[in-house]
């Protein structure tokens, strides 16, 4: 595990105003990710389906397929 390198948030950052939320790491984040595009925040939410995209530290796009990246620990 390289869980040290890791935090235990996951920023989300809203696409419609910009703000960004440190919320909890869930089991089904990748554990490369530290940041979540693609989820509205509270006050932007309109009731769409939001498809969630995932990126690394260097901001390179992370699957958020769990099968994906079982396969690189
Ligand atoms: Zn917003």
């Amino acid at each position: 595990m390289t869980r040290d390198l890791v935090t235990d948030t996951i920023t989300i950052i809203c696409p419609s105003c910009g703000t960004k939320l440190d919320t909890p790491r869930c089991e089904t984040d990748p554990p490369n990710a530290v940041t979540l595009r693609g989820i509205r925040c509270g006050d932007c939410d309109n009731g769409g389906f939001d498809l969630p995209e995932f990126f690394d530290t260097n901001g390179e796009p992370v699957s958020g397929d769990p099968e994906t990246f079982a396969e690189h620990k």
